[in-house]
């Protein structure tokens, strides 16, 4: 296999001067190095073909025998990153890049190295294969209590889960609280206190924002999206929209899951899913412009860095605030429906020939305290958010148990959206995640904030923006996020991109900003 021409640090001048004076001791060490990286992520991507498997098309028996592969993949990787070759490597790669200036890409490059490492060599190789193999007994678990609609049957797989993200913690190392170390998994850098703080600034304005709207929620009507919607008819709408978008088809393709995800097995081929609900139009269509903004973010990292850490994601938070924009900034807008409105009555004559675009606005923006995360409208998801931040973190603290979880949820759904769930299945045993462990929540709020971020700044920096995608021309938009994202791979850090693409860190104000914008002048508060 011909590796050498993906090298990241290929066609740096400084890099190739060192070359040319004979230094191919490091030379060597450098392409042994990327040669470790690029077998490490065939092997991760691999596993994502398996991990996609299992989420789309494998029958029920398959879960054991899946879970055992899957532990294995993850083992071989693991095995290959924390070795003494690769380490050694490594060491002779970061005394090279010392050297080199500031924003020479090699300082990313081994920032985003080292940090894999650094998480690699903290993490035994056997509590890896056991978080695996837990994985795949807690969601058999999950969807055996779903299936009795009582969080209690998930419970034991469950505490055996946040007892191991504690094992998992303590294996990291925290600063101030064991929660830490698993947000900093999907969130470089986010601690327990600044996930809190962005809660807290936003629990302050959503809450009463809320109450108000449930005030006034006879002043927006959602009716049109009820009836029946056919499933091919619903699939093909949604396609349609995110063709319009720029989503590449040769590069990617859509399946079906419970719950839908998006995972990529390299730049040239990105899988998102959807689950289609034909009594209602909303549902599977914004399920797919969200995951076709994630898979957009992926079919645009940058190919010369393939296979490597620097070209992949920032975080989750970032890789959300690309599905957010999509879904929301751009599918709940004007502009959106002035372009997408024709093509949705054409689809479904009987159910929208009579709607404005004004209709379809508001009804895609109704906002109601709800039960349901992934169902949640804009207003009310960050608040979702909270309560399982909070759930979590009294979990990591042993403030709560496993079993407790139901209660703690009800609590808090009682007190930040006002509703209660009647039963498991639509509270705590709503979201997959905890199947795999704890800290994973933060990045819908981290990806919140900061579409809202790039938002504005793509709106400063393309004059005509909404007219743009009234006339269904997404061009420019994806350009730009082209441009001040997708092709930085991990480039830069969050904090690093948002300077540069939006002139500050990640802040709440314009996500505010816009919320307070868009549903004041709806709901006329
Ligand atoms: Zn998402």
């Amino acid at each position: 296999m011909d590796t050498s021409r993906t090298s990241p640090v290929e066609g740096i001048p400084a890099w190739e001067a060192r070359q040319a004076e004979g230094a191919t001791g490091l030379a060597d060490r450098l392409a042994e190095l990327t040669r470790r990286l690029l077998e490490i992520d065939d092997i991760e991507r691999a596993a994502a073909v398996l991990g996609w498997d299992q989420m789309t098309y494998m029958p029920q028996g398959g879960n054991q025998g899946r879970g055992e592969q899957l532990a294995t993949l993850a083992s071989l990787a693991h095995e290959r990153l924390v070795s003494p070759e690769f380490g050694d490597a490594l060491k002779a790669f970061a005394e090279e890049a010392q050297d080199a200036p500031e924003d020479d890409v090699r300082h990313a490059f081994l920032r985003t190295v080292q940090r894999a490492y650094d998480q690699a060599t903290k993490l035994p190789q056997e509590l890896v294969a056991r978080q695996m193999r837990l994985t795949t007994e807690a969601y058999e678990s999950w969807v055996a209590a779903r299936a009795a609609k009582d969080f209690s049957v998930f419970a034991p797989a469950f505490a055996k889960m946040v007892d191991l993200s504690r094992e998992i913690a303590e294996a990291l190392g925290y600063r101030e609280e064991p929660y830490d170390a698993l947000l900093d998994l999907s969130e470089p850098g986010m601690t327990t206190k600044a996930a809190a703080d962005l809660l807290g600034e936003l629990k302050a304005s959503l809450v009463p924002l809320v109450q108000a709207i449930a005030e006034h929620k006879d002043r927006v009507d959602r009716g049109i999206l009820y009836g029946h919607f056919a499933d091919e008819t619903q699939w093909r709408l949604g396609l349609e929209a995110i063709t319009a978008f720029g989503f590449d088809f040769s590069r990617g393709r859509q399946d079906r899951s419970i719950h839908p995800f998006t995972t990529s097995f390299g730049v040239g081929d990105v899988r998102i899913t959807t689950r289609i609900i034909e009594d209602t139009f909303a549902s599977a269509f914004f399920s797919t412009l969200h995951e076709g903004g994630h898979g957009l973010y992926e079919q645009g990292l940058p190919a010369e860095w393939a296979r490597t850490p620097l070209g992949q994601a920032i975080s989750s938070g970032v890789h959300e605030s690309q599905s957010r924009l999509w879904e929301n900034l751009v599918g709940r807008s004007r502009p959106f429906w002035r372009y997408f409105l024709p093509k949705a009555q054409a689809a479904f004559p009987s159910q929208f020939g009579h709607v404005s675009v004004e209709d379809m606005y508001r009804a895609v923006n109704y906002v109601e305290p709800s039960l349901i995360r992934v169902d949640a409208d804009e207003v009310t998801y960050n608040l979702h958010i909270a309560v399982r931040f909070e759930v979590e973190r009294a979990l990591m603290r042993g403030e709560i148990a496993a079993r407790d979880v139901p209660e703690a949820w009800r609590a808090k759904m009682q007190e930040y959206l006002g509703v209660v769930p009647p039963d498991d299945l639509v509270g705590a045993l709503q979201d997959i995640h905890w199947t795999g462990g704890l800290g994973g929540f933060i990045g819908y709020t981290v990806g919140n904030v900061v579409s809202a971020q790039i938002w504005a700044a793509a709106g400063q920096a393309i004059g005509d923006l909404p007219e743009r995608i009234a006339q269904g021309d997404f061009a420019p938009l994806l350009a730009f996020l082209r441009r001040e994202l997708h092709q930085l791979g991990s480039r830069e850090t969050t904090d690093g991109f948002l300077r540069k693409a939006t002139g500050q860190g990640l802040t709440t104000r314009p996500y505010l900003a816009y919320i307070q914008g868009k549903f004041g002048e709806l709901y006329g508060i």
